[in-house]
Parts: structure tokens; sequence; C-alpha cells
């Protein structure tokens, strides 16, 4: 493990500095007070200078100011949990603004617009205008089941430096409060997020105050692994998670995908693979992120005919990982794959399998 040798590195590194310490506070006291107040003189001329300096020069003084600002980012979000907006909203505050009958307009505005949210659907594309006239902010949702994944795509389209404050926000089915997931960057990349908890989502956009701003913002969502049947689809799915088996005895913990006898299946993610053979599942192989299968969902492929890789195996997302059966306890059903997913529990395999979402042009 590499913590506990990281912990011996941190431990190590203060011994050391005490050490010097220790040394500098005898030296101190060995001086006598000509040389002490000598030596004031000097830390007050460096702070002078550093002052002239920051003063005189743009770009140090530029680049204190980011720094000082990415710090105190860096504070308020990763520990206190502000977001950027919370912050400008801290900042009316400050300057008595946020009393004002423009600063409650502001900082009311995203529950206003979230109140009748643009319904986003599988895809969404747009281009709008924020004015500087006028207080807005625009909200669109979606809501997502666990295994779907969210891609987005965000820019800018004016140049001016004001702010947009950019978030992805999600609330529990039913639920009041939203919580930040993530803020978002105006770039020109195609970002995503993998919905581990089912709920509502819904993406934020406002403005500072008095700013203007031009953007586009494209969204899209459906499954997060590959299809593990080639050339089947979601309508291929014909028995779902949850129903009864054994006449009630248990439920289905997985979905059959049904293929002809011999279509090759695929693994979903880059893993590492185990075979085994049983009387339920037949020749089935278990597929996970990790080679000890420890902190990763693991997929289980049930009812092959034959498998085209061995225990031990690493393989990438694609990769063909046996093929379709009907062996275990479905030899008098027409050969199928079942696939299941287990995460801490099973989990419905379904919402993972929707066709993978694309950007609309
Ligand atoms: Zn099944």
């Amino acid at each position: 493990m590499s913590d506990p040798s990281k912990q011996t590195d941190n431990e190590q590194t203060p011994e050391p500095d005490n050490a010097q310490t220790e040394n500098e506070s005898v030296d101190q006291s060995q001086l006598n007070p000509k040389k002490r107040i000598k030596r004031s003189w000097v830390l007050f001329s460096v702070l002078v200078l550093l002052v002239v300096l920051l003063t005189m020069r743009d770009d140090l003084r530029q680049n204190a100011i980011e720094s000082s600002e990415n710090a105190v980012r860096y504070v308020a979000f990763d520990i206190l949990g502000w977001s950027p907006r919370d912050i400008f909203i801290w900042r009316l505050r400050v300057t008595g603004l946020l009393d004002s009958p423009l600063g409650q307009r502001w900082a009311e505005a995203v529950d206003l617009a979230g109140e009748q949210p643009v319904q986003a659907g599988r895809q969404y594309r747009t281009t709008e205008f924020f004015a500087s006239d006028e207080v807005e902010a625009h909200v669109y949702q979606v809501t997502l089941e666990r295994g779907e994944k969210l891609i987005w795509e965000f820019s800018r389209l004016d140049s001016a430096e004001s702010r947009l404050y950019a978030s992805l926000e999600r609330r529990e089915k039913n639920a009041q409060e939203w919580s930040t997931v993530t803020e978002l960057d105006a770039d020109d990349s195609t970002n995503s997020q993998v919905v581990s908890k089912a709920g509502d989502y819904r993406i934020v956009l406002q403005p500072e105050l008095f700013a203007s701003a031009e953007y586009l913002l494209a969204m899209a969502n459906g499954g997060s692994l590959s299809f593990p049947v080639e050339g089947a689809a979601q309508r291929e799915i014909g028995s779902f998670f949850g129903v009864d088996r054994d006449g009630g005895a248990r439920k289905h913990h997985g979905v059959d995908i049904f293929a002809e006898k011999g279509t090759p299946v695929t693994a979903v993610i880059d893993g590492y693979v185990r075979t085994g053979t049983s009387a339920r599942g037949g020749e089935h192989v278990w597929l996970s992120g990790s080679m000890i299968g420890f902190g990763s969902a693991r997929y289980y492929y049930a009812h092959l005919d034959s498998f085209a890789v061995e225990s031990g195996d690493r393989v990438k997302r694609g990769d063909i990982l046996g093929y379709v059966g009907n062996t275990g306890n479905a030899i008098t059903t027409p050969p199928h794959l079942h696939f299941g997913i287990y995460s801490g529990g099973p989990v419905d395999p379904a919402p993972f399998l929707k066709p993978e979402p694309e950007l609309p042009d």
C-alpha cells in the first residue's frame, strides 16, 4: 500500500525542519541587540520593496491577486463546499448589495428559473444570451437513473471577461434541496458524469450582476457501458431485472439478452476476468475493474457456450470474452446472455445498457 509509505515520508520531513528552527532560536538569543535591530531593518526593507514592486509592476500584482483568489477558491470550495457562485453571493453580502432589491433578485433568480426548468430530454442543444440589464438564470433539467451517463459541451460565445457561473446540480427524487455535483468549465471539450445515484440533475447558468454573456450548451444522456452482446441492442433484452424466478423463490438479478448461439459477448469495461462453471450460471465469466475484484463493480456473464478468455486475463473494453449459449439452468431455454452487475449487491443493468449518449449537432 502506498499510504503508509507516504506517511513515513511526511513524518520524516518535519524532523530536520524542527532541528533547524531550534538552532535558529539558539542563534537569535546569542545575537547582540545591535545585530537584532539590523536584522529587523533588513526585513522591513524587504517588505517595503515587495509592496513597492506589487504597486509598480502590474504583472506581479496580477499574479498575486490571482494566487490569492485561487487560495480563497480552494478554501471555499474544497473545505467549506462553497461554489464560485456562493462566493459571489458572499461578496454581494459584504458590499451590502445583497440586501438591495437588485441583489435579492439576483440571488433568487436560480430558484425562479428552477420552478420552470427547460426539460432537456435525451438530447438538447442551444445558444443563449444574457443581457447586462436583466437579472436572470437559465436551468436545464433531466431525470437520470443509476448507470446512466450525462455528457455536455459548454462554451462561451462572447469574449467578455465577466463571470458566467455554471454548475451541475443534483437532488434526490422528490426532494427540495439541490447540491452541486461539479462546476462546469467553459471550453470546447466534451465532459461527462456517470450517475451513481438516481435523481434529478440540472445545469444552472447565471452571469454575475450587470454582466452580459452568450453561450452554447449541448447535453445528452444514455447508457454508460457498451452493449455486452455483439450486434445486439436494448430491444434484445427479453427478461428484466427483479422479475420472479423459481416460482417467486428468488428474483432475477440481471437481464437476459437473447441472441443466436455462438454470438460473441464482449467486455463492457477494461479489467480482469475469472471464468467458472456452475449449475445455475453454466459456463460463466466475472469481469472486474481490478485484479482482486475489490472496490470495483463486478460484471457477470452467464450461460456461455464457450470461453474466449482464461482466468486472470486482462481485457480491454470490447474484447470478446466468450460466446452466447444456454449452459447451466438455461439448458431448456433459447440461447441468451444473462448479464448481471454487482456493486454492493445486485444492480439493474438496463440503464447502464441504454444507447450511449451522443451530443446533437
Ligand atoms: Zn437471466
